[in-house]
């Protein structure tokens, strides 16, 4: 196994499967197959997971809600995906720990950090909610964060896409994808892969990204054995 303990991050999206709104059974028993499949080989996993499924921050401008107060909407929307998340992994028999970056103890921990790496220790998957607890950040800045501060070997970002492609695979049948990629080439050709914030955090710590596709069952395993067949990696 390439990876010991992984951050993996999960798109609030994604959750919808087919659906326009909301989590989708369907999707979250897949992704808690996934998981539980790398769990299974001893893999430590922490998880963040987004909140685009239920309010985005920058939703709030269209609804005259002041934006500050859309972010905090949307750190609560990913408590709600995580507990979702936590019920599915335990109906399946996983031990999990949800950890809030907003203190609200009748429904989840704290972030402290040296308890998040104790639950990891003791194997136990660890869902990181309600971001970092701050407006003006995303949840891919909480997964960098949250990685480096439990020192993860990598950030899996599971999106829709096997990887980053040098353009839009939908649109142009030429479009290549990425096998690997230095943090500067990825700031040189302008790709999109996470925001600033969490792009430089994880190249100042030296932790490398995988961008795959989730939804493809197996790709999860595969990343973490190693294989470049699916995604991209980014590191120094
Ligand atoms: N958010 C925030 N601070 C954080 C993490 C999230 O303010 O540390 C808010 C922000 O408004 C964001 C929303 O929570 O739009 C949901 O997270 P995000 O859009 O990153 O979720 P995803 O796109 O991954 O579903």
């Amino acid at each position: 196994m390439k990876y010991k303990r992984i951050l993996l991050k999960l798109s609030g999206e994604a959750l919808m499967g087919d659906k326009q709104y909301g989590i989708d059974s369907v999707r979250l028993d897949q992704y808690t197959h996934e998981i539980k499949t790398v769990k299974e080989l001893g893999i430590e996993i922490a998880i963040v997971i987004g909140g685009g499924n239920i309010f985005r921050g920058v939703q709030a401008e269209n609804l005259t809600i002041d934006r500050v107060q859309g972010d905090y909407m949307g750190m609560l929307a990913t408590v709600i995906n995580g507990m979702a998340l936590q019920s599915a992994l335990e109906k399946s028999g996983l031990y999990t720990r949800l950890m809030s970056g907003i203190n609200m103890e009748q429904v989840c921990e704290p972030f402290i950090r040296r308890r998040a790496v104790r639950h990891l220790e003791k194997g136990r998957i660890v869902i990181f909610g309600a971001g970092i607890g701050n407006p003006y950040f995303t949840t891919d800045s909480t997964a960098s964060l949250r990685a480096v501060e439990i020192e993860a070997d990598v950030v899996l970002k599971g999106t829709r896409v096997n990887g980053v492609y040098s353009a839009d695979p939908e649109k142009d049948p030429t479009a290549i994808r990425y096998e690997k990629l230095s943090f500067d080439e990825a700031y040189s050709k302008g790709l999109n892969i996470m925001d600033l914030t969490a792009f430089t955090l994880c190249q100042e710590n030296d932790l490398p990204i995988i961008v795959f596709d989730m939804n493809q069952p197996g790709n999860l395993l595969k990343i973490i054995n190693g294989s470049v067949d699916v995604g991209t990696i980014i590191a120094n």
